[in-house]
């Protein structure tokens, strides 16, 4: 299984990450793409893919920080892509207009930017959207990126049609397993397996039976078996072709798997 979204630079992991690390390796997760959310947070990631093997990272600025976006951010996040080959895609990138902890024009400005980077240095974006779907599409047809997947995905199934077409991919965490999510739990119904990726969002977004905890990669199982069941497949079949997936997305083939 690979995690395809956690958060292993965050604040929370200070304390244990080399056990979080461990645990999720004992748990059969062969590989983690750790996600940024900030400049200062990209570098860390970095240090960290660095130095384990099957540790694999992005870099970008996501959108509740867009208001900290300077002119040469973008430089910055190149620059770390260049440096390291641990870097596999832009992201966490997009909108949120939920929280709006950033005004929604810069959040705007800055996704764009971000996603025409992405395309330039030839990566996968890793797009986050929370209400804003629309503006996503609107942004997403313009700059055509190469390949994206919207991650922790939770928009209703006809409202994200039109990303699988155009080939990209959806991810889902453990929001999934929580009583009320009824309208993810029928997108992965129409989602087809080969263009689905599994993730944590690690710390946050603990699966039931973990919910309320800390959530970590360790607990991804949970949401493979949820989309089993839905899927009415083995647990086998959703851990080989997420697998295999998340592979191709983030260009693993020649990375930890073959060691593993
Ligand atoms: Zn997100
Ligand atoms: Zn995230």
């Amino acid at each position: 299984m690979i995690d395809s979204h956690c958060h292993l630079a965050d604040a929370a992991f200070d304390a244990d990450r080399e056990a979080v690390v461990t645990r999720a390796h004992e748990a059969g997760i062969e590989t983690m793409i750790t996600i940024a959310d900030s400049i200062s947070e990209a570098e860390k990631c970095v240090q960290i893919a660095e130095k384990y093997d099957h540790i694999f990272c992005s870099v970008g600025v996501h959108p509740h920080n867009a208001k900290d976006w300077q002119k040469g951010d973008a430089a910055k996040l190149t620059a770390m892509t260049k440096r390291s080959k641990k870097v596999r895609a832009i992201g966490e990138i997009g909108l949120d207009y939920h929280y709006n902890h950033s005004a929604q024009d810069v959040q705007r400005g800055v996704f764009l930017e971000q996603l025409t980077l992405s395309r330039e240095l030839g990566l996968p974006a890793v797009v986050h959207c929370r209400e804003s779907i629309d503006d996503i599409r609107t942004i997403v047809q313009e700059v055509e990126p190469l390949q994206m997947v919207l991650h922790c995905c939770t928009e209703k199934w006809e409202d994200i049609e039109w990303l699988l077409e155009l080939g990209h991919l959806l991810s889902f965490t453990g929001i999934a397993t929580y009583p009320n999510a009824e309208v993810i739990r029928n997108v992965i119904k129409h989602c087809p397996l080969s263009k689905m990726m599994i993730e944590t969002d690690a710390p946050y977004l603990a699966p039931i039976p973990h919910r309320g905890k800390r959530n970590e990669p360790a607990f991804i199982v949970e949401v493979a078996r949820l989309i089993a069941k839905i899927k009415n497949t083995s647990l086998e079949e959703v851990e080989a072709q997420t697998t295999k997936n998340a592979v191709v997305f983030f260009g693993l083939s020649n990375g930890a798997l073959d060691r593993n």
